[in-house]
């Protein structure tokens, strides 16, 4: 409360909002702790990926008590779990697609080859697509932790139709097309799109990871599902809180026969969603942009209004800082934008202080990126700012 009152007095914020900015500033329940990111990574990993909308909250909190997840109010009886939710997601891909929802892209993944391939069958995969996709994570070793043999095909910089096709045979479960989002190859350099895979006639799973639902112009190396699944694709795999920017899910997307096998599948079950996930997820859907295609088509003139208002109210300097898509998603693309500087020593203090602030200290100084910062927080992170100045004596 004093800290609110302080904040009133120095004109931060209105004598009317003492109250709520108290209440804001009261400690969580939980030790998981708000960040203000103002790292200028859309998708952060180790910041909990994609900050959920206001809708997605609303849901979460209506889906808090009890709820009609398996029961079907008309009836009394039970019902499917999680229809709202597939159908949010059918209704944004082609027709005839039928989508189930698990705990992550890696769920989904391990999901598709072991219903397709499992121990007695082999998935033809391509060298230049055996990935690790952090904390020491190998997709090569998420795949063969369901029994399957991976059949390796091609090098690391080209795989040809031949390669693949010299590869399938009677064993052959699946073809699984993933795609590299976390670095490029460039140069000398050859893959084989989904059509001709498809031709082959063994299923195609292709994991975009991204959780792009359709094409999008400003990222024009990310592959979506709609257009994976026009292609001939039996499955897409990909994750529910990357540039999709809901929580933390993963989709399986394609034949609803092959879906269908999936869902009854034994290992479905240890992989399912609780109802705060379907619920944040088709709120996520059915809602306007997400926080996180947001901040990714932040208006840069908007950025650097909120920028040298900031550098103004810390006595920071603003300079140019190009933000990233992150979370493994378009390692090429930047986001043109801004950043205050300020000294570097300040970063130990905005980690540990209320709120928490994460900026990126490069060449000696510390870089407060608004990119993706609420703009409604704006004010919390100058104090922020100044409180770290104080406590720093600097
Ligand atoms: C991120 C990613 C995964 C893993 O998804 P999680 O949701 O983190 O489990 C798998 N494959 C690709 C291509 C990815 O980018």
């Amino acid at each position: 409360m004093h800290r609110a009152q302080e904040r009133a007095r120095s004109g931060l914020i209105a004598p009317e909002d003492v109250l709520d900015d108290a209440i804001a500033a009261l400690p969580t329940p939980s030790s998981v702790r708000p960040v203000l990111n103002a790292t200028g990574v859309v998708v952060h990993t180790n910041l909990g990926r994609a900050p959920l909308s206001d809708v997605a909250v609303e849901a979460v909190v209506g889906a808090a008590g009890y709820t009609d997840l398996e029961f079907d109010l008309h009836t009394g009886r039970r019902g499917p779990r999680g229809a709202g939710t597939a159908d949010a997601l059918r209704a944004l891909l082609p027709e005839g697609t039928e989508a189930l929802v698990v705990n992550n892209g890696a769920a989904a993944l391990l999901l598709a080859v072991t219903a397709l391939a499992g121990a007695d069958r082999e998935v033809v995969v391509s060298r230049g697509e055996l990935v690790e996709i952090g904390d020491g994570f190998r997709l090569p070793d998420l795949m063969t932790a369901s029994g399957s043999r991976l059949h390796e095909v091609g090098t690391t910089n080209r795989t040809t139709r031949n390669d693949y096709a010299a590869a399938v045979g009677p064993r052959t479960g699946a073809i699984v097309k993933i795609h590299p989002s976390n670095f490029r190859v460039e140069g000398f350099t050859g893959g084989v799109g989904v059509p001709d895979l498809v031709e082959l006639g063994v299923p195609v799973v292709v994991d975009i990871g991204s959780g792009l639902l359709a094409p999008d112009p400003a990222l024009p190396d990310e592959p979506d599902a709609t257009s994976a699944l026009r292609a001939g694709a039996a499955l897409v795999t990909a994750s529910g809180d990357k540039l999709l920017g809901g929580p933390q899910a993963g989709l399986v997307l394609g034949d609803p026969t092959l879906v269908e096998q999936l869902r009854r599948h034994p290992m479905a079950r240890a992989l399912r969603v609780d109802k705060l996930t379907l619920a944040a997820l088709e709120a996520t859907l059915r809602g306007g942009p997400a926080p996180v295609t947001a901040y990714r088509t932040a208006d840069p003139a908007a950025l650097l209004r909120r920028t040298e208002l900031l550098a103004e109210q810390v006595g920071g300097r603003v300079r140019r800082h190009d933000g990233v898509v992150g979370g493994g998603g378009a390692p090429g693309v930047r986001l043109p934008g801004w950043a205050v500087a300020v000294p570097a020593a300040l970063a130990g203090p905005l980690r540990t202080g209320t709120p928490s602030v994460v900026g990126q200290v490069e060449a000696g100084e510390l870089l407060l990126d608004l990119r993706c910062v609420p703009e409604g927080s704006d004010v919390d992170l100058a104090t922020a700012v100044l409180a770290a100045v104080a406590s720093s004596g600097s």
